[in-house]
């Protein structure tokens, strides 16, 4: 996305669309794609010899469960993109493109997880604990609980 300096004003101006997500170039990671285009909704103000640029980013983004390996998709929002760019001569071609891309991989989590509560898969069965409890008959944490408990009342 590129901003041509020579068409901001003091007075702050707004740019919003989408890019598409080959920017963020997340081929690498086999475990996390884009499931959309980048969205921006970004103002733009030129003071005496900089540019000053800021808004939302927005993209979808699928991935799998940390816990369960099930597909997830959320939406990685950074609200707070800010960037300064000094200018040098009347009209320049300004490519935010790298900093939309560093902005989204930094708003990215360190794993997805398909909601806060997944029990994830029962490491002896490989069963989803999210479905069916499994039925490999490892004790699980709720009866280690209870015989806690029975211990603690004798
Ligand atoms: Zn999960
Ligand atoms: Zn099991």
């Amino acid at each position: 996305m590129k901003i041509e300096s020579g068409q901001v004003r003091k007075r702050p101006e707004r740019f919003t669309g989408q890019e598409p997500s080959t920017i963020l170039d997340l081929d690498l990671d086999p475990l996390v794609r884009a499931a959309g285009a980048v969205r921006y909704s970004l103002t733009a103000q030129r003071f005496a010899d900089e540019l000053l640029v800021c808004g939302v980013l927005e993209v979808e983004i699928s991935s799998r469960c940390a816990r369960c390996g099930e597909s997830v998709s959320q939406t990685i929002q950074d609200g707070t993109f800010m960037r300064s760019y000094p200018l040098t001569a009347a009209n320049e071609s300004i490519d935010l493109t790298p900093d939309i891309r560093e902005a989204i991989l930094l708003a990215l989590p360190m794993s997805f997880l398909c909601s806060a509560q997944c029990r994830g898969l029962c490491p002896d069965c490989g069963a989803n604990l999210n479905k069916a409890p499994c039925k490999c008959g490892r004790p699980g944490k709720s009866a280690a609980w209870g015989a806690l408990d029975q211990l603690k009342f004798k």
